[in-house]
């Protein structure tokens, strides 16, 4: 299966692309642990987004979309992937979806995870992150940076639940609740079971 997850700053598609990525079988690619693990690592691609990522902006199109499509190159992510943290560009998407044709494929399913602004707030400014030991705020997490991300969402990714909702690819669910209800109602809007397999009519299609 090939999908996106769509979403503000502090839905919550880190945690459940790790769990939904895992119950389908695919690898979670995540744009924003790459560029965190180029930081990391002070490698020329590191180099260049951090100032950006500090900021809350989006990191240019033309290093994210050659980031990714290398990524969606490798053997791993041959049969399926789910995105998280991109496209978050209409650019990044039409890239997207001619790197997918060139290969021959297209998306299954673009799954929104819908939570309102103040809880976003809330879930974003107290949240921490484990490194090396410690529990650290993450430098984009900080109060007025959060405010600028989420601005930053409505403006440019927002438009992409339009963008998919033409396509027929869209399905929203309400990202509010426990960790297990938020991915029971995801694994039920890709059409997947119990035991994260596609459901045969889709199935056939993966
Ligand atoms: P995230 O962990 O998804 O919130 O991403 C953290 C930061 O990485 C974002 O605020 C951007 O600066 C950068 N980033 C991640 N994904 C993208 C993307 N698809 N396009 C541009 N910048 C991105």
């Amino acid at each position: 299966m090939r999908v996106v997850l769509l979403g503000p700053p502090g839905a919550g598609k880190g945690t459940q692309a790790q769990i939904i990525a895992g119950r389908l079988g695919v690898p979670a690619i995540s744009t924003g642990d790459i560029f965190r693990a180029n930081v990391s690592g002070q490698t020329e691609l590191g180099r260049k987004a951090k100032t950006y990522m500090d900021a809350g902006d989006l990191v240019p199109d033309e290093i994210t979309v050659a980031m990714v499509k290398d990524r969606l190159a490798e053997p791993d992510a041959k049969a399926g992937f789910l995105l998280d943290g991109f496209p978050r560009t209409i650019a990044q998407a039409e890239q997207l979806r001619s790197s997918l044709a060139d290969l021959g494929h297209g998306l299954d399913c673009v799954l929104e995870l819908v939570v309102d602004e103040e809880e976003l707030v809330r879930r974003l400014s107290g949240r921490r992150m484990l490194v090396d030991g410690q529990m650290v705020q993450r430098e984009d997490d900080k109060p007025e940076t959060v405010r600028h991300r989420l601005e930053v969402y409505r403006e440019q990714t927002s438009p992409l639940s339009g963008f998919y909702e033409s396509e027929g690819l869209l399905a929203r669910i309400d990202a509010i609740g426990e960790v297990d209800e938020v991915t029971d109602r995801a694994l039920a809007a890709l059409g997947a079971d119990d035991h994260g397999q596609a459901a045969p009519e889709q199935a056939d299609e993966a």
